[in-house]
């Protein structure tokens, strides 16, 4: 059987969740054919220990940024704090930042200044961003678009959440989408939406240690799982699983840059 070879754009492994067996989770991936995980700052220090866990693992990169539950006490010199760690050559995007009305854990206006900033920050250092939205997908929308139209800029709407109308709008903007494990739960919505997203457009993730897809909902979720979301994907679409994971670790390289041999060695 050929190893189905697959990239989760999406972890927090620097998450307490994961302090008991770090490394095994990381293994475990490898293992099971993840041949690549790309941990995501929340604020600071996540993203800090981020870049750290890339620094010693091969095959792990990190993006930088503030979730918007975090921005309320950030200043410009936090973003130039970031800026400067995105230097590093293991950091592939910014993120996850972005504007959640969800829960509201930060105020609204603050969030939106923080975003823009990030965008900025995105756009003028040309790395693709990683976009966190809840309950805001058209206020997400136009804010993108205003950046978009002062030059080049990439990215992906993380954890998928909007209808078709607002997919067709993240497409129309070049983005990228990708769906986490709630895909798999009865009675969601998902996969009606699913079925309007491109191959071509689609990323996997988990967000580890959330969302879990079916049957381990509730319990923690770590990278191992990816293979779950990605056959409930194949299903959907009704193509082969071997092509959605063809096809999405295509699409993680090209969009964060990330070693083509990622895909070249073995099989
Ligand atoms: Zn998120
Ligand atoms: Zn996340």
């Amino acid at each position: 059987m050929p190893r189905l070879l697959a990239v989760d754009t999406h972890v927090h492994l620097d998450f307490e969740a994961f302090d008991p067996d770090r490394e095994e989770v990381i293994l475990r991936a490898r293992e099971n054919g993840i041949v690549g995980l790309l941990n995501v700052g929340i604020d600071l220090r996540s993203s800090e220990a981020g870049i750290r866990l890339a620094e010693s693992h091969e095959g792990v990169w990190a993006a930088v940024g503030v979730h918007p539950h975090d921005v309320a006490e950030i200043t410009t010199a936090h973003v130039e704090a970031l800026g400067e760690a995105a230097k590093h050559p293991k950091v592939v995007a910014i993120g996850e930042v972005g504007l959640d009305f969800y829960r509201d854990l930060s105020p609204r206006e603050k969030q939106r200044e923080a975003f823009a900033w990030f965008l900025e920050l995105a756009r003028e250092r040309q790395l693709p961003v990683i976009i966190h939205t809840r309950a805001a997908h058209k206020e997400t929308l136009e804010m993108v678009r205003r950046e978009s139209e002062k030059g080049l800029l990439r990215g992906v709407f993380h954890c998928f959440s909007g209808d078709r109308e607002v997919a067709e709008e993240v497409l129309g903007l070049g983005f990228h989408i990708s769906f986490c494990g709630n895909l798999t739960y009865k009675n969601s919505r998902l996969a009606e939406v699913l079925r309007f997203v491109p191959l071509e457009r689609l990323l996997l993730e988990t967000d580890s240690p959330f969302l879990p897809p079916e049957p381990h909902r509730g319990k923690r979720n770590e990278p191992v799982y990816l293979h779950l979301t990605a056959r409930k994907i194949a299903e959907v679409k009704a193509v082969p699983l071997s092509e959605v994971l063809a096809r999405t670790t295509q699409n993680a390289i090209e969009l964060f840059g990330l070693p083509p041999s990622l895909i070249g060695e073995g099989d």
